[in-house]
């Protein structure tokens, strides 16, 4: 018996007025009753003509909204943030400079089809392409929501094989689509399956699906996931006004559960790129358990362009957090790299100089100090003698930390050494 959440919904506009408790509660009637059309979602909002243009394009990334996330919207406020995320406009059609569909290369970096394998020890599965609502700024709009592209049997065992014949990987990140709609004996089959692989460290997964359709996150699925620690969830909140009774009722389960629990968001524009909603945002998640990962700079996608802020927003709204609130609470910001390099974090200018033995440094208030390295120091000391037991293999990816251990000297651009030696003297490449 899923509990009811009932008494905390006072705001359950009219279409739903007299449906019983048990129905809202019950996490299938909230996926068979998504809106999705202008008839249905007039009902509850007064649609303003660019949100009509929106839903009414022609080939738009697929709209689906669970009434309660719905419930949520503010009927005749246009800018609300909620309705805002799943509501399309006619803007998303427009293109803009630097725009791609697959703006993190993920296909390029897939080994297998929905396995994206861009870090050292790392992975990112893509096990199914639905979710319990879409997010208009997806950064994978190339496939989620699409029927036709969602992972087969087949595509999930050649996944598993290649992760179990890759001993360097430690973690696979679950993804998608949310990885929560797929039926739970399926998740449990994946699961249970990758618990299998001794080289595996941790699992986790990332999923809105305790912001679309809290409904889901009941005892029962909680006992299936707890089966499977170390197992850690990243959700993706990015309004203060999503954390309702409803969500921080489901975020409490799974952290009762043993999950640690880090969310995601996304710097938004007109939506949460104000320093005091972030603040608020952020403080509401650690009350929840919940310890804030990362805020993404929005990515260069189709359909998001006018969504995105400029870096230097990001910049204001990270220097206003460090410092004035708890650690705790402050996300590393982060762009991630089109064309695929990953994520890269960026942040305010806290070393301020260097001289011999000494580095100046600022604080959020704006007080400069020094300092003082030991002149002694001798790295050399640690024992060395006792053997590291798991180590795994970076080739070709130790990067800038292999030039600081001396493990090569440079890092040269594609065809650096065939420019550069012009000469007769034939040079080694290093
Ligand atoms: C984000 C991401 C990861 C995980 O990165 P972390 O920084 O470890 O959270 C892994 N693989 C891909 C392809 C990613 O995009």
């Amino acid at each position: 018996m899923i509990p009811s959440t009932q008494p905390f919904l006072t705001r359950s506009p009219k279409p739903w007025a007299n449906i019983p408790p048990q129905q809202w509660d019950d996490w299938h009637w909230q996926l068979d009753n998504r809106l999705n059309s202008v008839e249905e979602l007039e009902q509850i909002i007064n649609l303003t003509p660019e949100e009509i243009q929106g839903l009414t394009a022609k080939d738009k990334f697929r709209v689906d909204i669970t009434p309660y996330f719905a419930s949520l919207i503010d009927p005749d406020n246009p800018l609300c943030p909620i309705r805002r995320q799943v509501i399309p406009l006619g803007r998303e059609l427009v293109d803009f400079v630097g725009m791609q569909e697959d703006s993190l290369a993920e296909d390029e970096h897939s080994p297998i089809p929905g396995l994206v394998h861009r870090y050292p020890d790392r992975v990112l599965m893509l096990v199914t392409t639905h979710c319990a609502s879409y997010c208009r700024y997806c950064t994978r709009s190339r496939l989620v929501g699409d029927f036709q592209q969602t992972f087969k049997k087949n595509d999930l065992e050649r996944q598993l094989d290649y992760i179990r014949q890759t001993p360097q990987i430690r973690d696979v990140l679950l993804s998608g689509g949310d990885p929560l709609t797929l039926s739970p004996i399926l998740l449990d089959y994946i699961l249970s399956r990758l618990r299998e692989i001794v080289h595996l460290e941790i699992v986790r997964i990332g999923t809105r699906v305790p912001v679309f359709l809290p409904q889901r996150i009941t005892d029962e699925f909680c006992n299936m996931l707890r089966k499977y620690h170390p197992l850690w969830i990243n959700i993706h909140i990015n309004h203060p006004k999503e954390i309702t009774a409803e969500l921080s009722a489901a975020l409490a389960k799974l952290a009762d559960a043993g999950i640690p629990l880090g969310n995601q968001s996304v710097l938004l524009a007109g939506i949460n790129d104000r320093l005091d909603i972030q603040q608020e945002l952020l403080c509401k998640l650690v009350k929840n358990r919940v310890r804030p990962y990362y805020i993404y700079q929005c990515d260069l996608v189709k359909g998001a362009g006018h969504f995105r802020t400029t870096v230097a927003r990001g910049m204001e709204i990270v220097e206003g957090l460090r410092g004035h609130l708890s650690g705790y609470t402050i996300p590393t910001y982060v762009i991630d790299a089109p064309g695929g390099g990953g994520k890269i974090p960026v942040m305010p200018q806290y070393l301020i100089s260097q001289g011999v033995n000494k580095v100046i440094l600022r604080n959020y208030e704006g007080y400069i100090t020094t300092y003082y390295e030991p002149e002694d120091y001798d790295p050399s000391l640690i024992d060395r003698a006792q053997p590291l037991t798991d180590m795994r293999p970076e080739i070709g990816q130790e990067g800038v930390s292999g030039l600081l251990q001396g493990k090569a000297k440079a890092i040269k651009p594609q065809g650096y050494d065939r420019t550069h030696h012009r000469g007769d003297r034939a040079v080694q490449e290093s």
